[in-house]
């Protein structure tokens, strides 16, 4: 049994988070009845088998996760990882799953579910649980004249998804107003960080290197007025109308955009370029409106997804001989790396 001691990391006074390590190697297979009864006598009755994990994603794509856990707190995230970590049992953190593709056998160990979602403001600093909704803390932080995060407005996933990815729009990225954070790294210890720790860079952190699984964070605001805040959030998800298929089931953007020192070339113009708008594979569709965004345009399967990714990497390698590279994360039944 896990002890609220055992894992309470504290900031500002407040009680958090906690550490463990990240990392799984697993030689025992998930099947085995023995680690499903322990894990469950661990978990409890909210330890679900064979959960189908596409509607978890925003694609709509994915097999079955063998084990599945909603983490509705710190501890219980915690807790899971260690348990699945003493079981040499694989496991997976997912958030909103709007930046995944998930194989389309499932994934074999344990998914966690991170749903632990809870935002402390304090004067100009909001400290939020990594499953919080990036639109939950975009809005608080307005309705206490909080700027520093409109640009994110229309981002969907939660924040400890931005923060590994360093999730981003017009120019603007989470890392840039994140103060510090409390990850599970090695060795279960609490472990506070600040920014420098993450190395951020465009769609990139130490998050995506490590797979240390962050708990909770702390971004630094300006205080400015709330008409301004809310202009800004407004005109923000009007340009988004504007130019993502809103409506269709996908990951957003597929691939990174290039960037060479101070310039950046968007792969939608290579991918607009090269044709791709349109172009199918089974239940995958490049979106007409979009050429860097891929949908789910019926009853798409990962492999579909990759196909396409595959053909358009071919396409603008000929066209500008320049290699794109995914921003959506390919999740295989073996979670390799998080
Ligand atoms: C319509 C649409 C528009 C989008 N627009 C943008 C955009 O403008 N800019 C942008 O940057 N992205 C955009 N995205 C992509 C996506 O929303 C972001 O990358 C988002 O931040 C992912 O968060 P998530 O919680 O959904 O992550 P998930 O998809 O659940 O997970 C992504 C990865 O993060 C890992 N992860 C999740 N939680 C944690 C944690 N607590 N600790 C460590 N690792 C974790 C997962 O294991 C996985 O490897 C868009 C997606 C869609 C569908």
């Amino acid at each position: 049994m896990l002890l609220w001691e055992d894992v309470v990391y504290y900031i500002d006074g407040r009680a958090w988070a906690i550490i463990v390590t990240a990392k799984a190697n697993s030689s025992i297979p998930t099947r085995n009845k023995e680690v499903y009864k322990r894990l469950s006598e661990a978990l409890g009755r909210r330890l679900k088998k064979e959960v189908a994990l596409a509607p978890y994603t925003s694609f709509g794509i994915g097999g079955k996760a063998d084990l599945f856990f909603r983490a509705t707190n710190p501890e219980e995230l915690a807790f899971a990882i260690r348990t699945a970590q003493e079981l040499q049992l694989r496991f997976f953190v997912l958030g909103g799953g709007s930046n995944v593709l998930i194989s389309d056998s499932g994934l074999r160990g344990l998914v966690i579910r991170n749903e632990c979602g809870k935002v402390l403001i304090s004067r100009n600093r909001v400290t939020c649980q990594s499953g919080a909704a990036l639109s939950e803390v975009i809005k608080l932080a307005c309705q206490r004249s909080l700027s520093g995060l409109e640009f994110a407005a229309g981002i969907p996933g939660t924040v400890g998804g931005a923060v590994r990815g360093n999730a981003g729009a017009f120019g603007e990225s989470v890392g840039e107003v994140l103060t510090s954070a409390v990850i599970l790294a090695e060795k279960a210890e609490a472990k506070e960080v600040n920014n420098g720790f993450f190395g951020f860079g465009y769609r990139e952190s130490r998050l995506k290197r490590t797979g240390d699984v962050l708990l909770s964070v702390t971004f630094e605001l300006k205080k400015q007025s709330k008409e301004e805040i809310e202009e800004r959030i407004k005109t923000n998800l009007e340009k988004r109308e504007e130019n993502l298929p809103w409506q269709e089931k996908s990951a957003g953007c597929f691939f990174k955009n290039i960037i060479n020192g101070d310039k950046k070339i968007s792969a939608g113009f290579l991918l607009d370029r090269a044709g791709a708008k349109g172009m199918r594979q089974g239940g995958a569709q490049v979106s007409t409106k979009h050429a860097n965004i891929l949908i789910n345009s019926g009853n798409a399967k990962a492999e579909d997804v990759k196909r396409l990714a595959r053909k358009l990497k071919m396409k603008v390698k000929q066209k500008f001989d320049i290699d794109l590279q995914e921003e959506v994360v390919y999740i295989n039944s073996g979670f390799s790396r998080i």
